[in-house]
């Protein structure tokens, strides 16, 4: 099998490859290097590298896959364990955990994002379930590099048997305390933790560092304690295969942990018993923020979610579109109104949506979602016939 390491897998550039064509490469072995804001990239295979495209280094996998891997030298801080092993946001946003957990926040917290926020995506709370002292230790290695004076875990209180693997685990922990978040989409935002957790409303644009707090989803923290106790590179990740594939038990959600980064999506699909004809499309996260992806996608560092839709109805009316910071951006919206054969007449944003001084809207209320008629009518009288809409609620 040839797998796909795309050098662009975290916030930043991309990382520029340090292995040649034809070098035999071996598990955990770093391959690419930052160029700026980035994070290592390490083979997740032993294999030969067989092609190095602008995007991507392509590595023809061994038959054989020893357990063991290189581990990333040896470091003066468990920060700079982090930074080499490339650790980054493995939630979705990719940024460079080493950048994060260096900011100043003596006195303050440390939130892992336990929400799951993304509807059918599991593989959190699988691994919660049977690592919770794991991510407890994650989360004090993380409160003694940051000089943070409490740890939460902020989960929704539906998810008991995480509750009580987490409530042992925290037991005799006097910093460490399990917090609840509203069973809503999106609690895992930041500014919703901050707001549910510390009172505080940031706003648009605003970092949970104003209210002296970092967050970190939950397979960050695992990936810090790897780094840490493993000296173990970012070569794996854990996710979610979901939809018309043909095994019924992954219909609602069959959970992978520790897949090799890189391996197309297109194997989880197989093993999930393959695509149930007829489908619509590849959608790679969750059903809210993910995106279009393809069989050959490959797995990458903040994957979550693979999941195989409905087929994408056919529409001839004209549409009006309405965006919402936590769905669809305006990209995806026409995107999907293109696989759906019909023409954007008009567009409108929540009307909560405002510009965070820096170009990019922002909502101001993130959880709180307001009625949609006044947007429709604008809409409406704009020509639109029907609407497609990426708001939380409505
Ligand atoms: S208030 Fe509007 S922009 Fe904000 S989360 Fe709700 S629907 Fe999205």
């Amino acid at each position: 099998m040839v797998l796909r390491l795309e050098l662009r897998q975290h916030v930043g550039a991309p990382c520029r490859p340090i292995v040649s064509v034809g070098e035999h490469v071996k598990k955990g072995q770093l391959i690419a290097e930052p160029t700026g804001l980035g994070a290592n990239i390490h083979s997740s295979v032993y294999g030969t590298v067989k092609e190095i495209t602008e995007t991507a280094i392509l590595i023809e996998a061994d038959e054989e896959q020893p357990e063991e891997f290189v581990k990333i030298k040896d470091t003066e801080s468990n920060l700079d364990a982090i930074i080499e092993a490339g650790v980054v946001g493995a939630g979705g946003a990719g940024f460079p955990a080493g950048i994060k957990f260096k900011g100043d926040i003596e006195g303050g917290y440390v939130i892992v994002n336990a929400a799951e926020c993304e509807p059918i995506l599991a593989h959190n709370m699988a691994y919660i379930e049977g690592h919770a002292e794991e991510l407890v230790r994650g989360l004090k290695y993380l409160l003694e590099i940051t000089k943070a004076a409490k740890g939460y875990i902020a989960i929704k209180p539906h998810h008991t048997k995480q509750l009580i693997a987490l409530g042992k685990a925290t037991k005799n922990e006097d910093n460490i305390e399990i917090k609840y978040l509203p069973n809503m989409y999106p609690a895992g935002d930041e500014r919703v933790i901050v707001r549910e957790l510390l009172g505080v409303e940031l706003e648009p644009g605003q970092l949970p560092s104003v209210a002296k707090a970092i967050i970190s989803n939950v397979e960050t923290v695992k990936n810090v304690v790897a780094a840490i106790e493993e000296r173990k590179p970012v070569i794996t990740k854990d996710l979610t295969v979901a939809g018309r594939v043909k095994d019924a038990d992954a219909q609602t959600g069959r959970v992978f942990l520790n897949v090799p980064i890189g391996m197309p999506v297109s194997y989880f699909i197989d093993q999930c018993g393959g695509i149930l004809e007829p489908y619509g499309e590849i959608v790679l996260g969750g059903p809210f923020t993910g995106k279009h992806g393809e069989l050959d996608s490959p797995v990458t560092k903040t994957l979550g979610g693979i999941i195989v839709s409905m087929p994408l109805i056919q529409e001839k009316r004209k549409l009006g579109i309405i965006c919402c910071e936590c769905g669809a951006q305006e990209a995806r919206l026409h995107e999907i109104a293109s696989l759906m054969g019909a023409e954007v007449v008009a567009e409108e944003r929540c009307k909560r949506m405002t510009d965070d001084g820096r170009g990019r809207y922002r909502c101001s209320l993130p959880g709180m979602c307001p009625g949609q008629a006044e947007t429709v009518l604008k809409l409406k009288g704009k020509g639109a016939e029907a609407l497609l809409i990426s708001n939380c609620e409505d």
